[in-house]
């Protein structure tokens, strides 16, 4: 594999890329987002719809279970069923039986596709369409049918090694999470704090991802600027990492964080 050197994303490289509001835009020009979570974590549901609606994109719409859908809207009343076109699909947080099913469905769409949690599992041998992958280290080795361990010893040669077998960006999460796109560039990302390893933390980053790259970034500009805001998020929330966070949390402090780009 080539050995790119590993770069890691400044606050002015994030402010560069953050898409913002033209005076002439309306919600469909900056973007719609789809989510599809699963069953077997309902909550995954809202908080990676948490991590998209965060005012990044023009409008999220929700494409999992009804059950799920009925919660979603009591804490996000503007997220809408997903009926017409979105930019960028996020699917496999929450996980269940679907996960593979909501997969294929995603990659029929000419769209690019962040992949999460379950469908991680069943992704095909030639992706179709551009990937974003946000494996956790458990995550990765099955993927790639290698030990945990094993990962964890070598996060950047086995995320890079995702990122090419599946010509995907590969976001490798923990302590410092790394973002590999196919050809060998890496961008590490250090913002975070220790709070952050907390249930439903991954799945606000995904949907934070998912609008990013709904807005328009590229795949790799919207995993690492998306992996940059979530630690910033959880830094902020934590008061610097003086005091514990929740999911959710992370989400709400993303547009704080944005204030100070
Ligand atoms: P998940 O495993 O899908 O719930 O995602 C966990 C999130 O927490 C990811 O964004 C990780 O990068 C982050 N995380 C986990 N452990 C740590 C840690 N020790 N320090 C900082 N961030 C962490
Ligand atoms: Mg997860």
């Amino acid at each position: 594999l080539p050995t790119a050197p590993v770069t890691a994303l400044q606050p002015d490289d994030v402010a560069a890329l953050l898409p913002r509001p033209r005076g002439a835009d309306h919600k469909y020009t900056r973007g719609v987002v789809g989510i599809r979570t699963g069953t077997a974590y309902p909550g995954a549901g809202l908080l990676s719809v948490a991590g998209a609606a965060t005012g990044l994109v023009g409008m999220v719409r929700y494409a999992g279970p009804d059950a799920v859908f009925e919660q979603v809207r009591l804490v996000h009343p503007e997220v809408v069923a997903a009926t017409g076109r979105v930019q960028a699909w996020v699917v496999g947080s929450g996980g269940g039986e679907a996960a593979g099913a909501d997969l294929a469905s995603a990659l029929r769409d000419d769209i690019p596709v962040v992949v999460d949690a379950d469908a991680l599992a069943h992704l095909p041998a030639e992706p179709p369409v551009p990937l974003v992958l946000t494996p956790h280290a458990g995550e990765l080795a099955r993927m790639l049918g290698v030990e945990r361990d094993e990962v964890e010893a070598r996060q950047l040669e086995h995320a890079r090694a995702a990122a090419e077998r599946w010509n995907a960006v590969c976001l490798l999460k923990g302590r410092h999470t790394l973002v590999a796109a196919p050809g060998g560039d890496v961008r590490v990302t250090t913002t975070g704090v220790p709070w952050l390893a907390t249930a439903g933390a991954g799945d606000v980053l995904a949907g934070l991802v998912g609008a990013l790259l709904a807005a328009g970034l590229a795949p790799y500009d919207a995993a690492s600027v998306g992996s940059w805001l979530h630690g910033a998020a959880a830094t902020y929330a934590s008061d610097g990492g003086r005091a514990p966070i929740t999911a959710l949390d992370v989400a709400r402090s993303v547009p704080a964080v944005i204030r100070t780009l």
